[in-house]
């Protein structure tokens, strides 16, 4: 398999705080991987420092093995890393179509931009049924569906979603974890930061477990999800 994205001894600090201390992990062409572990473990910081948000104090990161060091974000974007950001950040007075075709800004085919609206809209019917609507309307997981579409329409190679399931309900994380299902059946490439390990693991080829901005352990998702360590911390078991 061909390393997509390759992280090698990746260091961030804020000012004196490092939040990353040496990870190193590889996504390849095709995979969902994901990143698990409890709150403040680094995988947030992570996700930024890939996008270009924040500069990493050492390491490195190739795409299609080439340094992303010193490249500003909005290249990263044209390069084909997406990401739909934590919180979500969709533009509430902004109706659903037009948060959607922002995430298509550096495009200029509009026939293709079109045809991947639609596209959103067949993978969330709900976003094409409102979408003249307030973005802001939308419940917590149809946001969340928004931000996904959102990060789509950048045709990207490389998908990075950080807590798609935060705050939903469990009939709207289903939802959302299929969906991540569905788009890794269309050989999109997914890095999936999460703290619900069990979801998360179950539909992973590959895991890490981050603990105080270090990876602790990596298996393929249904190792992790039987290891027994990993089923005390995250799954809750006794
Ligand atoms: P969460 O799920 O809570 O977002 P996380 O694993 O994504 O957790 P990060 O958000 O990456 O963790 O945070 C890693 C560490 O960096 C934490 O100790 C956090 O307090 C710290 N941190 C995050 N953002 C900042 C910031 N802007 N300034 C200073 N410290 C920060």
């Amino acid at each position: 398999m061909t390393a997509l994205l390759e992280v090698e001894d990746l260091r961030v600090a804020y000012g004196k705080i490092e939040a990353v201390k040496g990870i190193s992990f590889t996504v390849d062409v095709g995979q969902v991987v994901t990143l698990i572990g409890t709150n403040g473990a680094g995988k947030t910081t992570t996700l930024r420092t890939l996008s270009g948000l924040l500069k990493p104090i050492g390491g490195q990161v190739r795409f299609e093995g080439k340094p992303l060091s010193g490249v500003p974000a909005h290249r990263i974007v044209s390069l084909g890393l997406a990401h739909s950001p934590e919180g979500r950040h969709i533009f509430p007075r902004m109706s659903i179509e037009e948060n959607l075709l922002l995430g298509a800004f550096l495009r200029r085919d509009s026939a293709g931009i079109q045809r991947d609206v639609e596209k959103a809209y067949t993978l969330f019917p709900i976003l094409g049924e409102r979408r003249k609507q307030a973005a802001g309307t939308l419940s917590g997981g149809e946001q969340q569906m928004l931000a996904m579409g959102r990060a789509l329409m950048s045709q990207p190679k490389l998908l990075m979603l950080d807590e798609p399931s935060m705050g939903l309900s469990p009939i709207m994380m289903q939802k959302i974890m299929s969906t991540i299902t569905e788009l890794r059946a269309t050989g999109t490439t997914i890095l999936l930061v999460e703290q619900n390990a069990q979801a998360a693991l179950s539909l992973a080829d590959q895991g890490h477990v981050m603990e105080t901005g270090r990876i602790v352990l990596s298996g393929t998702g249904p190792d992790l999800l039987h290891d027994e360590s990993v089923r005390k911390a995250y799954l809750g078991e006794d």
